[in-house]
């Protein structure tokens, strides 16, 4: 038995046509599943009875369970989900006035152990299918009203570019026109740095967007808070990303997390500004969730001071109040808490 979501459409085109189904029936199957919400195939009324009997006899539609749902006092909402192995993993949905994102998890865990983060504390246990990449998605819009989610962020617990196959799995799923017909402009992949990654994945799908995480603009500094620096270093990765850019026609974006007295000094905001001039990009300040490690969040004051250093080398910046603080909305801290 198979998990029926596990298949892009043509490759469910393909089994259908080793299995002697019709192929048209990928289809009709991929409209029920992804645009009606139908899962059970006895319900697929246009499908032959044949088809039905035999879609029954070797596939199944697997339907994580809701472990929890919060709402924040800000209307961002998380959900953890317990899946199959009992792995838990969460999603959080972000309503705003003009458009609804929903961030998704890659990875039970992360191997990439950055130091600010709760998802790595547990150690990483195994990469998601495409399917529970996809139930993020579908079971969360089964279950909201107005059944509205715009864009999809990769930026929940794991690595997405560690990852690849599932990941690239999904967003053709996510994207396929006779489906849920995502666009790939609203498809948005946060990461680390893995540079032969980043490069696959926007030769693959230019229209994707990309969102690097740098943190410091230091590279001795970022090494002490994401180990994956060793191995993918600034200078390297701002020469990727310069070839990145020209490819998507877009700035790159750049996350960067205020980390009381670690990053957000003058110097800091200087550095960063004079290394995003390298090339087209704006950078998201994050306000730090609180959390249970050893970081704080950057005083008003501070960040002011860091922004008007910005500003006055034309750096572009959002500056991103923590959404979800109430509810642990950060990377991996619902998790945690919810295993203690
Ligand atoms: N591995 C990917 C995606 C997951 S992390 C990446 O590194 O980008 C998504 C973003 O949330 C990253 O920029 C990460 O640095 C940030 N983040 C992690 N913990 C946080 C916290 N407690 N508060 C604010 N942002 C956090």
């Amino acid at each position: 038995m198979n998990d029926i979501k596990q298949y892009s459409l043509d490759e469910l085109k393909s089994a259908f046509k080793d299995m002697r189904l019709p192929s048209f029936a990928a289809g009709q199957v991929f409209d029920w599943i992804y645009k009606k919400r139908i899962e059970d195939f006895d319900k697929m009324s246009n499908l032959s009875k044949a088809t039905r009997q035999t879609l029954n006899e070797s596939f199944f539609s697997a339907y994580p369970k809701i472990a929890e749902r919060i709402k924040s006092s800000d209307n961002t909402e998380k959900f953890l989900f317990e899946l199959d192995d009992g792995a838990l993993i969460e999603t959080v949905l972000i309503p705003e006035k003009t458009r609804t994102t929903l961030c998704i998890s890659t990875q039970v865990g992360c191997r990439f152990n950055c130091k600010f983060c709760m998802s790595a504390k547990g150690g990483f246990k195994r990469n998601l299918t495409a399917s529970e990449i996809i139930n993020q998605y579908l079971v969360i819009l089964d279950l909201i009203s107005p059944k509205r989610i715009t864009n999809i962020v990769f930026m929940g617990i794991g690595e997405p570019l560690d990852n690849y196959d599932n990941l690239t799995k999904a967003i053709d799923i996510l994207q396929e026109p006779i489906g849920i017909a995502l666009s790939k402009r609203r498809l948005c992949v946060s990461t680390c740095g893995i540079i032969p990654n980043m490069e696959r994945l926007v030769k693959s799908y230019p229209l994707v967007k990309l969102s690097v995480s740098l943190h410091s603009a230091f590279n001795d500094k970022r090494t002490k808070i994401m180990p994956v620096n060793r191995k993918y270093p600034i200078d390297e990765l701002i020469k990727a990303l310069k070839s990145v850019s020209r490819i998507q026609k877009f700035p790159v974006t750049f996350e960067y997390v205020l980390l009381s007295g670690f990053n957000d000094s003058k110097e800091d905001a200087s550095e960063l500004a004079r290394i995003l001039n390298r090339l087209r990009s704006k950078v998201n300040l994050i306000v730090y969730n609180r959390s249970s490690l050893d970081f704080k969040s950057s005083e008003e004051d501070t960040i002011r001071q860091f922004t008007q250093i910005l500003k006055a080398k034309s750096v572009t910046f959002t500056l991103r109040r923590s959404r979800g603080e109430d509810i642990d909305a950060a990377c991996g801290q619902l998790r945690a808490s919810w295993k203690k």
